[in-house]
């Protein structure tokens, strides 16, 4: 049981499998039933037995990986899942041997200094590692996931709005604006910390599903009008459904004039930040208070890491204390210990695997990356738009695209969905917008062609005429 020739027979699987799925081999896709799965892995023996090694551990893996979902493969054009790259994919192996859990820093002094810097590096792009005029000072940490990073950074809001909350309770009165079609991880996050779904005061959206941004300062003198606390408002960057961006900058302007904290969500479309070409997207979310960014989306990360970045660290390193004492950290240095700023207590070495992504690309590697998906996707959509038997939901900004068939054959989204994951030749998924279903492509594969787009829309055509 050596760790030279397991490791081996490991790389020796997955090398072959990088190669099978970037040919388009076999299904994107198969669900035999669980059962079958956890028959065929034979769990129950080694379960008992164990023995997880030489060619038991060969064989176990291959019948795993013939139960994947294979997203390395071109033709996944479904979830918003990162397209990881091998040095990343080495971080979350390396961190699970070595197994430093360094919200303290002590218990992993290499990997604290990593977040530390990768933070940072995030933190430039919206330059706010700065101390600014007003003095400020920007401060992050990595989390598990986009919806555990939303419920810090809004509790990062309410130790600003109400700095005795930690002590006291929620007020009644504490309410949050959230444009009509968020993710529903913010909504989770107010019922987790006790506002109420009551508390979310919607902001409608236009018909693409973005902020109606200059119905906000009317929204928010509403509301304190009738003597609510706007705790914060929340702006998509981008949402979740079709992709697009709210107006940051006017939101921004709205939040600030009114003192409110301004929360941008932007953990999938935040990457724009990186692209000269494409930050025009996250224009004005320098001015918020708080901002999310996946790396496990776009950054090539594997899941999951996600950071949560406030422009004064002071908020965040008061989310979960009673104790608002307010001081400056001259900088987050040598010692600086991530706990006070975190859900969780024992948390992985999240910002090993993102450097290492980042490190294999390059910054410019990885907006290149970034920018070839956003012009496939606008490309995409100019040839489904073409197409007299399709239509498009909306314009699309970045790397999202909902459509439908309009005429054909079958013509339910939902119901082409299904038939296409049942041949599993194509990965999709399905969204409801407008009162209509949409399929919906998110591009993450630097892979992906325009081929693999025009194959998916004949695809489309078969399974539309056959299952009629
Ligand atoms: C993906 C996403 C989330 C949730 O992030 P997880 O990492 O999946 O928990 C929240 N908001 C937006 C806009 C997202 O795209």
């Amino acid at each position: 049981m050596t760790l030279l020739s397991d490791a081996q027979r490991v790389a020796q699987a997955l090398s072959d499998y990088e190669d099978s799925t970037s040919r388009r081999e076999g299904a994107v896709l198969r669900q035999p039933p669980s059962s079958q799965l956890i028959d065929r892995m034979k769990l129950d023996e080694l379960a008992r037995d164990g023995g997880l090694t030489g060619d038991t551990l060969s064989e176990f893996l291959d019948t795993y990986l013939d139960g994947t979902i294979r997203l390395r493969d071109p033709r996944n054009m479904g979830h918003q899942t990162a397209y990881t790259n091998q040095a990343g994919a080495f971080g979350s192996f390396i961190d699970g041997y070595v197994n430093n859990p360094m919200a303290i820093n002590e218990m992993g002094p290499a990997a604290n200094a990593i977040e530390q810097f990768y933070l940072d590096w995030m933190l430039s792009k919206l330059g706010w590692n700065t101390v600014s005029e007003d003095d400020l000072l920007g401060g992050g940490v990595l989390t598990h996931g986009g919806s555990l990073a939303n419920l810090t950074a809004l509790c990062a809001a309410r130790s600003a709005a109400v700095p005795d909350a930690w002590g006291q309770g929620n007020p009644d009165d504490l309410v949050v604006i959230v444009p009509a079609v968020s993710h529903y991880s913010v909504a989770r996050a107010a019922g987790i910390m006790g506002l109420g779904q009551n508390a979310i005061i919607p902001l409608p959206v236009d018909e693409d599903g973005r902020a109606n941004a200059d119905l906000l300062p009317e929204l928010i003198a509403r509301q304190q009008e009738s003597g609510k606390i706007v705790m914060a408002v929340v702006a998509n960057a981008c949402q979740t459904a079709l992709g697009l961006f709210d107006p940051l900058r006017v939101m921004a302007k709205a939040c600030c004039e009114a003192g409110v904290w301004f929360h941008v969500d932007g953990a999938h479309g935040a990457a724009a930040l990186l692209s000269p070409e494409l930050k025009h997207l996250m224009d004005g979310a320098e001015l918020a208070d708080s901002l999310i960014w996946d790396a496990h989306k776009m950054l090539r990360t594997p899941c999951l890491c996600a950071a949560v970045l406030v422009r004064d660290h002071r908020h965040l390193d008061t989310a979960f204390a009673q104790d608002a004492s307010y001081l400056f950290h001259e900088k987050d240095n040598p010692g600086f210990d991530f706990l006070g700023r975190s859900v969780e207590c024992t948390k992985a070495s999240l910002g090993l695997k993102a450097f290492m992504a980042l490190a294999q690309e390059g910054e410019a590697g990885l907006t290149a990356y970034i920018e070839n998906l956003v012009e496939l996707t606008a490309e995409a959509a100019t040839i489904i738009d073409a197409e007299p038997d399709f239509e498009i939901a909306s314009e699309t900004e970045f790397n999202i695209i909902c459509f439908r068939k309009v005429s054909g054959g079958e013509t339910s989204s939902l119901k082409l969905r299904r038939y296409l994951l049942d041949r599993g030749n194509y990965y999709t998924t399905y969204v409801e917008h407008g009162g209509q279903g949409w399929l919906r492509l998110t591009l993450m594969n630097p892979k992906t062609t325009r081929d693999d787009i025009l194959g998916l829309l004949e695809e489309i055509r078969l399974v539309s005429e056959i299952t009629i």
